[in-house]
């Protein structure tokens, strides 16, 4: 096992490409774009709560920068910075190398230069320190939906809860779903092109970690609104209808806008080449009451409707 210093310089320093200063001082130093807002989001990973104790390391450092990405996807930012506390317990030289290979595959893909973080021996725990760009004024919040507003969701909600309850025996799944859902659940694609894009035009926008119904409450309770829902294609009850509804993990991008947005959030979906689906509108009506409706118009009533990590 390297020592904590052998290892920031051997896995955790990298050249940068818009850092004044990174890895190795006391601090770093970034220069932010004349006109811009910093975006500054963190978000921890556990063990044993966020993932198994004999995850792939590669897909973990992944997903461990990745759900930080999305957040600023969420904000409509341009992710730029991010910092990397890790707890570590003796891993191995391997499991350390494959881990941080998969958090800088991430990191290249949307451009972030790591400028620091903190290296200690303990029970394995990942938390990164996201900071992004938005043109001042312009971030995505979650308190401006409006009534009469659509409600969208990008991509297929469910996927990375359906892939959990495959590995953990609750379904068995076959390809390509099992595929498909265990990449959702391993390697999330933040959805940082669709973010861009939606500044000027949607009213609100929150990434799914905590399972669709949960984290369109979030924006409900800020909003003051009420919601009515009517899926298309949702799946007609059990499993895999809670993964849509609750499952947590998706990092998809819920987001509502203007009805008269409705061609032009069509025609994104296009040149994105990503699912967009209206699943509904934001009503005045009870501050955040929800109502969901079945392909047949019936009103359900979900089991739960997300994560909650302190219940
Ligand atoms: P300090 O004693 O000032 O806290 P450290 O010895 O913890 O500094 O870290 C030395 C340098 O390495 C700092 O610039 C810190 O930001 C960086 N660093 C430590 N751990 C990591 C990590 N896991 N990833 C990236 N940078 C790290
Ligand atoms: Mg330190």
């Amino acid at each position: 096992m390297p020592s904590e210093f052998e290892l920031i310089a051997r896995f955790f320093t990298r050249g940068t490409s818009h850092t004044v200063l990174g890895v190795g001082d006391d601090g770093a130093l970034i220069a932010p774009t004349p006109g811009k807002e910093l975006v500054i989001s963190t978000d921890l990973l556990v063990e044993g709560t966020h993932f198994l104790a004999d995850a792939d390391p590669e897909a973990l450092g992944w997903k461990t920068l990745a759900v930080n990405i999305s957040d600023m996807a969420a904000m409509g930012a341009q992710p730029r910075w991010a910092l990397l506390a890790a707890v570590l317990p003796a891993s191995t030289v391997d499991w350390i190398e494959a881990f941080a290979r998969g958090f800088f595959a991430c990191a290249d893909s949307h451009g972030v230069d790591l400028i620091g973080g903190d290296t200690t021996r303990g029970p394995r725990a990942f938390c990164v320190t996201i900071i992004g760009e938005v043109p001042a004024g312009q971030a995505l919040r979650r308190d401006g939906a409006k009534a009469g507003d659509s409600i969208w969701i990008s991509g297929k909600p469910g996927r990375a809860a359906l892939g959990l309850a495959h590995l953990q025996g609750r379904t068995t799944l076959a390809e390509p779903q099992l595929g498909e859902c265990l990449a959702a659940l391993h390697r999330p694609q933040p959805r940082i092109s669709l973010g861009l894009a939606l500044r000027g035009i949607a009213s609100v926008a929150i990434d799914v970690s905590d399972g669709l119904l949960a984290d369109l409450g979030h924006v409900l309770e800020q909003s003051k609104l009420g919601a009515r829902l009517q899926i298309p294609n949702l799946p007609v009850a059990g499993l895999e209808r809670d993964c849509v509804l609750a499952g947590g993990d998706d990092y998809e991008l819920l987001f509502t806008a203007a009805a008269g947005s409705d061609s032009d959030i069509a025609a994104l979906a296009g040149k994105l080449q990503l699912p967009l689906t209206r699943i509904g509108e934001i009503v005045a009506g009870p501050p955040g009451e929800l109502v969901l409706r079945d392909d047949s118009g019936s009103i359900i009533t979900p089991a739960c409707r997300g994560y909650d990590h302190f219940l």
